[in-house]
């Protein structure tokens, strides 16, 4: 017989082979390639040969298809819908290293994974699940529409920081698997959500995998085979365990659905939420999409009736939401005469919860001591050789590094152009702020929570259960501290340097920075005690701070949508980034002007070109990137040009990973 074969290359087109036996689709198989042997998916097959040269295959790998139909299925529409070719689709499907082999071998998957705490620290600091307590009237409601679902629907589980969210996703777990039906929750970073994942482990024992990045090869085949034996009907897991081999699907959570990190930004770059309300649409599942700050797109589908939208109004034993306040740092600077990290108000809240012993938490996202180093006669910065970026200061290691590829470098105590000794430490990061805050309160104890201070697993656990037992009085990070944690002792939450993400250059600046500030007061006053939050700004009469006082989502999504609406941007228009990239400035830019040429050939009048332009970072680990931006009315016509741009770099031989169509963009750096 002769086979379709989708290689697991950037080529969307399948080639034939020759097979000596019968094999399914989604068989795995070797075969010869451009004098290469390549890794490729059966997809169809026939009987007759095909007028050219036919190639035997090298051999199967599986020869029973490890993709159930419905992620097989799944996986079609990935490729189809984000221009994504197939072959690389079905292989990101699969954990790396699994074969039928493991399958076969006698009993079925390994032991369930220790959770996270996996002994390091014992039980200790680690938050216990919480008694099945009495629902609030919220909870009820909520946990009454997602059961009353039949067949397919979406709901949008809008809820308020502190609002019980966990335990309706548990009671509604609990509800499905009593009818047999198993239970998938996405969630954007293991290590930031360990509270719900040992919630999870705890209520529901021996019945929950986990999947996620930190896990060894062979950790992840064993959970892989316990949920493809049926052993753990309920799965959780970060973006790829959308893909997790679950059978009789009665409901799909995501968790704080609106996180960007459910995006994957490498081929297939699939967006996990919106791939797993089509995986409930292919179940028939109920699809639960919980936040306390939709993403527009979530809440945009829910106005226009696409989804359901159930709002959790209160939090739990109607503790109030937070009084947030926002300070004027051009007034602080008036008063003080220099630029001052801290604000009166926040030293003094700060004081204040020490001598009371309750907690505080201060975000600041941005690691490292310095921004960046300026020589303060001539404005020379130290920039990255590799990539358009300053470089940050990083004084315990007293390193430069770059934040994008790595690159480190002793800084030096001249200017390299004009000589003089005055270079100056510009913007405060995360590991100053502790400094700071060691100098200005001796008896505190502090904790740091960042990408440096966070290299695994057992940091996260060793950091934050200490912050749980009360063995750490302050606990300064970036967004990593932002999200889902609950530490009913914080009664202050400072917010440092808030103007920041707005200055970004992404559409997505204002509702980024609402979404953080939103979520980072929520971590303030979930106890009995009230909570207070404090944000430093520049700017504080910007549209975003003052409905952040507020945490009224639905006005920011009035003033936003107007702003969206205005500019032709998501969730009012379909939107596409093309990133064309060389290592040569010129030939990069020459690309770019042909794809905008190419592109502006086979458009129609509905649609906007923005662009060829360099991308506001220009250059990534010596990489040169230009970008397009492509807005249209209707996903249908902007499809259509996606694939007409995909088959002409093809047929053209540019490469796939030169042009880069990326269907839905989160990230437009
Ligand atoms: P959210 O994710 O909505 O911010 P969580 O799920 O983290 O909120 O819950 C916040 C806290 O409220 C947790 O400590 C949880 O145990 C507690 N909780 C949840 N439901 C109830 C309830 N019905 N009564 C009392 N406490 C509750
Ligand atoms: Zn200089
Ligand atoms: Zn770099």
């Amino acid at each position: 017989m002769y086979v379709d074969v989708a290689v697991c290359l950037p080529l969307s087109r399948t080639f034939v082979y020759k097979a000596e036996e019968q094999l399914e689709s989604g068989s795995r198989v070797l075969v010869p390639f451009r004098k290469r042997e390549i890794e490729g998916f059966v997809i169809g097959s026939r009987n007759e040969a095909p007028d050219i040269e036919i190639h035997p295959i090298t051999r199967v790998i599986d020869s029973s298809p490890l993709l159930r139909p419905e992620i097989f299925e799944l996986c079609r529409w990935i490729s189809k819908y984000y221009v994504s070719p197939l072959g690389e689709v079905l292989k990101a499907a699969l954990p790396p290293g699994i074969s039928a082999r493991h399958i076969g071998r006698g009993g079925q998957g390994g032991r369930p994974l220790v959770p996270l705490h996996s002994g390091v620290q014992g039980t200790r600091g680690r938050p216990p699940c919480p008694p099945r307590p009495v629902l609030t009237s919220d909870q009820s409601r909520a946990l009454d529409a997602i059961r009353t679902v039949t067949g397919f629907q979406t709901i949008l589980l809008h809820g308020v920081t502190g609002s019980g969210k966990t335990e309706v996703y548990m009671r509604a777990a609990e509800d499905f698997l009593a009818a047999d039906k198993s239970t998938l929750i996405l969630v954007p970073e293991i290590g930031l959500t360990p509270q719900l994942t040992e919630w999870f482990s705890d209520r529901f024992p021996g019945k929950t995998a986990i999947l996620h990045s930190s896990l060894t090869k062979r950790q992840r085949i064993d959970e892989w085979l316990r949920i493809y034996a049926g052993e753990a009907p309920i799965v959780i897991g970060t973006r790829s365990a959308v893909f997790a081999p679950l059978e009789n699907l009665g409901l799909i959570v995501v968790d704080e659905e609106h996180e960007t990190s459910y995006k994957q930004e490498e081929i297939p770059r699939y967006h996990a939420r919106d791939t797993a309300v089509m995986r409930a649409k292919l179940a028939q599942a109920a699809a639960v999409l919980g936040s306390a700050t939709p993403s527009m797109e979530s809440f945009h589908n829910a106005e226009s009736d696409k989804y359901r939208h159930v709002a959790l109004t209160t939090r739990v034993e109607d503790r109030a939401l937070p009084n947030v306040e926002i300070i004027n740092m051009r007034e602080e600077y008036a008063a003080a005469g220099k630029q001052v990290i801290f604000s009166q108000r926040l030293l003094q809240g700060l004081a204040a919860r020490l001598e009371r012993r309750e907690q505080a938490m201060i975000l600041l996202n941005r690691r490292g001591y310095a921004a960046f180093l300026l020589c303060r006669r001539c404005g020379f910065t130290f920039q990255c050789s590799s990539c358009s970026v300053a470089l940050t200061y990083h004084r315990t290691i007293d390193k430069l590094l770059c934040h994008y590829c790595g690159l480190a470098r002793r800084p030096q105590a001249r200017c390299p152009e004009c000589d003089s000794e005055y270079i100056h430490y510009v913007g405060e990061g995360t590991e100053r702020l502790e400094a700071e805050l060691m100098k200005i309160y001796p008896d505190a104890r502090i904790g740091r929570v960042d990408r440096d201070t966070m290299r695994h697993m057992r940091d996260f656990e060793r950091v934050l259960g200490g912050f749980r037992n009360g063995d750490i009085d302050i606990l300064v990070g970036t967004q990593m501290i932002a999200k889902g944690h609950d530490f009913p002792r914080v009664t202050l939450v400072g917010v440092i340097g808030a103007d920041a993400p707005l200055a970004m250059p992404d559409f997505r600046a204002a509702e980024r920075t609402f979404q953080l500030l939103t979520q980072v007061a929520g971590r303030s006053g979930r106890g009995r005690e009230p909570g207070e939050v404090v944000i430093q700004s520049y700017f504080p009469d910007h549209y975003t701070f003052q409905l952040a006082v507020t945490q009224r989502f639905e006005d920011f999504y009035a003033r936003e949508s107007r702003y969206r609406k205005g500019m032709f941007y998501p969730p009012f228009t379909a939107l596409a980034g093309i990133m064309v990239t060389d290592r040569d400035p010129a030939r990069a830019a020459a690309l770019a002007r042909e794809v905008g040429e190419f592109l502006d050939s086979v458009r129609s009048k509905t649609v906007r070109i923005l662009g060829p332009a360099p991308a506001p970072l220009e250059r990534i680990k010596k990489v040169h990137r230009h970008q397009l931006l492509i807005k249209s009315a209707s996903r249908a016509t902007l499809h259509h040009m996606l694939e007409k741009l995909q088959a002409y770099v093809e047929e053209k031989k540019i490469g796939g990973t030169r042009v880069i169509i990326d269907v839905d963009p989160v990230s437009l750096l």
